[in-house]
């Protein structure tokens, strides 16, 4: 097994607890620009003391991820069984929650290996490789899974690496799920499609904003930006929402968020949901001008977006968009504001929003934060740590 030397800034990052590992961390980055997928690599510091071991997996964030910082511990079935156990073990509570069928069963670096996740949704698996170093452990991981006594009914594998296979998402073991497959989180509906996309119909990662959002949502008009399929909207509406307006500029979330109402059984005449397919920059302008107010606007935009009419890159543009939704909060209102861009840190974004709010009359208060819940365990790096969700009250 070849070892390799790391430089003594990655050493120190290591010895805290990091386990990304990046080119640039190598004394001979040459040599570790070839290194073979899927490969185990020893890692030592500049005196050649063992450091920990990674599998190679290139994807965006980097090279791979250390596995273990222990000198027995080998990659290996074994190895990989336990950490799935151990991440059921954590989430014991969430197994035994008939309120929350849907939840991340393993999330890679975070439960010890990197470049994998596993969700469960309701007895329904899917796992999603970001590298093919870690792919083609398949079998060993889906025999790892098979021994962990778990209920399960099918499983699907989405690639998010590029590769040579003829599909990205497929079904390797099991049934199919139905379509759609109605999860349940705090004891509200939310339809997914296994199979057809990676992102299922719903960010599990979301849950916490979700529950806040059904929280204080009782009597308000709210308003939800980059919607998708109306998830925010329905956690809303449950609360007790007056009107909820959902915008998303894809054809396809109209009929989802309709579906989502729908198995919550939640009528128009309970709550006023108006579902907009357009622009949210278009969307924002429109408001501008009727000047149309919310108590509640959440915004949970992509990290990067192009439409025909312009780009959005959540580093250089959310300031501006901030500004414009801060304008359309009522007083005594909210705004949720939220990013999953991994390069943007949680004090840039931070200190961008309450920039934002300088801008506007009034007086603004950061009265609360989210990041990922207890079943997307992170590492210290901070690509790990992605999540970043900001609620900003304004004062009466
Ligand atoms: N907030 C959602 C997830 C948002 S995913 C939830 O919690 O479920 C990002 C969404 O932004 C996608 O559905 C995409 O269609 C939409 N989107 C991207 N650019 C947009 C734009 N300029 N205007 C409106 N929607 C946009």
């Amino acid at each position: 097994m070849a070892e390799y030397k790391l430089r003594e800034q990655a050493t120190q990052r290591i010895r805290q607890g990091g386990a990304l590992i990046l080119v640039e961390d190598f004394v001979n980055q040459d040599k570790a620009q070839y290194l073979q997928e899927g490969d185990v690599i020893i890692l030592q510091d500049s005196h050649k003391d063992f450091l920990g071991k990674f599998l190679v997996g290139r994807q965006n964030k980097g090279l791979g991820w250390i596995f273990t910082q222990s000198e027995y511990e080998y990659w290996d079935q074994e190895l990989i069984e336990d950490r799935f156990r151990e991440a059921v073990a954590n989430r014991t509570h969430l197994f035994e929650d008939s309120q929350t069928t849907a939840f991340r069963l393993f999330n890679g670096e975070g439960d010890g290996i990197g470049g994998i996740t596993i969700d469960w949704y309701a007895n329904y698996l899917q796992i999603n490789f970001y590298s093919y170093g870690v792919y083609k452990y398949l079998d060993e991981i889906l025999s790892s899974l098979n021994n962990l006594s778990l209920d399960i009914r099918g499983v699907y594998v989405t690639l998010r690496f590029k590769h040579d296979e003829e599909e990205s998402i497929f079904l390797v073991q099991g049934e199919h799920a139905p379509q759609p497959l109605t999860i349940k989180e705090n004891g509200i509906n939310y339809a997914v499609y296994l199979g057809e996309d990676w992102m299922t119909g719903i960010f599990l990662d979301q849950r916490e904003v979700r529950d806040f959002i059904r929280q204080q949502g009782h009597g308000l008009s709210f308003l939800n930006l980059f919607s998708y399929t109306g998830a925010f909207s329905v956690a809303g509406a449950v609360g007790g929402a007056l009107k909820t307006v959902s915008v998303d500029v894809a054809n396809r979330s109209l009929e989802r968020t309709k579906e989502q109402f729908q198995i919550n059984e939640i009528t128009p005449e309970q709550t006023t949901h108006e579902i907009r397919v357009m622009d949210v920059f278009d969307y924002l302008n429109y408001a501008q001008r009727h000047d149309l107010k919310f108590d509640l606007i959440v915004c949970d935009p992509p990290s990067f977006a192009r439409t025909k009419k312009r780009t959005f890159a959540a580093e250089q543009d959310y300031r501006t968009l901030a500004e414009q939704i801060f304008q359309r909060v009522e007083m005594g209102g909210y705004a949720i504001l939220s990013t999953n861009h991994s390069g943007y840190s949680l004090e840039q974004f931070r200190q961008d929003m309450i920039q934002a709010t300088h801008s506007i009359p009034g007086q603004y208060h950061l009265i609360q934060q989210f990041g990922l819940p207890e079943d997307f365990p992170t590492t210290i790096d901070s690509v790990s740590q992605y999540l970043k969700v900001l609620v900003f009250y304004r004062q009466e």
